[in-house]
């Protein structure tokens, strides 16, 4: 399918932002004194400082009441500049020029290379906190030089970054596509049938239980097209397309407020287009 560069080339996907963001851990000390640009995570919101060309990532002293008792973390490049990373408590008022834009904002107000940095940094924050300690001993865990890893400092034990994959799939019937509703979502929305992965499952089979368990419906023609890293806190979306096979559609109400099938040249508000969903939805809805 010669779709694949255009679907994955969204914000999250390291790829997305190759130009200005080297990875790189271990290239600048954290209490290095060259000076450079501030991931700043707040819970799931982005701390930038707003200038002439719109919120922008902090770059060289920060002001007093926004330092931190945390090492800054360093994550690699960004724009040629070190780029260090730290969280703040929740509690911290965020003053001008600084703003606070959360990461899952229906409404983007950030550009997307600033927002897929953000959501790594975020990512990254949630493992280290989430990895202090070893599940197997409770032993104090160190970092191990450039990986993302961890070893106990008792047992040994290693772990890397725990990412859940999901599977994430767009259903057709002819010219017409399901789609469901989470109650918590912005009103009108509707989105694509997706959950996690379970033991012993191939994303495939995933992909077919979720819409299977959330609307009565088989599939079948299963289609992998690409993929999305969603650091909210830590999956991967493996998307797909696949084509009805069977069923009536019965909408499981513990799961979704709705499903439905809808015509592909009457579709409803959709997910923004930063995300998986809504690149499959656009790419394989077209009239
Ligand atoms: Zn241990």
């Amino acid at each position: 399918m010669s779709n694949y560069p255009d679907l994955i080339n969204i914000p999250f996907n390291n790829s997305f932002i190759k130009d200005v963001f080297v990875p790189g851990g271990t290239q600048h000390s954290p209490r290095s004194l060259e000076p450079g640009y501030w991931v700043i995570i707040q819970d799931n919101k982005t701390i930038l400082q707003s200038g002439k060309t719109g919120p922008n990532l902090a770059f060289g002293a920060l002001p007093g009441w926004l330092e931190t008792a945390e090492v800054p973390i360093p994550i690699g490049s960004w724009h040629g500049r070190p780029l260090r990373l730290f969280s703040i408590d929740t509690k911290c008022a965020i003053r001008p020029p600084f703003i606070a834009e959360a990461l899952n904002a229906a409404v983007q107000t950030i550009d997307d290379a600033t927002l897929g940095i953000s959501g790594l940094a975020r990512q990254i924050i949630h493992w280290e906190q989430q990895s202090r300690f070893c599940s197997l001993c409770g032993g104090r865990t160190g970092p191990f030089l450039h990986e993302w890893g961890r070893q106990c400092s008792v047992c040994n034990t290693k772990q890397f970054p725990q990412i859940s994959p999901c599977s994430i799939v767009l259903v057709r019937r002819d010219a017409e596509v399901l789609l469901v509703r989470n109650a918590e979502w912005p009103a009108g929305r509707y989105s694509l049938a997706a959950g996690f992965v379970t033991i012993g499952e191939s994303l495939e089979d995933c992909a077919a239980r979720e819409v299977r368990e959330e609307t009565g419906i088989d599939i079948a023609e299963i289609t992998y097209v690409g993929s999305q890293s969603w650091p909210f806190p830590s999956q991967i979306m493996a998307g797909f397309v696949a084509e009805y096979a069977g069923g009536e559609l019965t909408v499981d109400h513990d799961e979704l407020e709705d499903a439905r099938w809808f015509s592909i040249s009457d579709l409803p508000a959709l997910p923004p287009t930063r995300s998986i969903a809504r690149r499959i939805i656009d790419t394989f809805c077209r009239c």
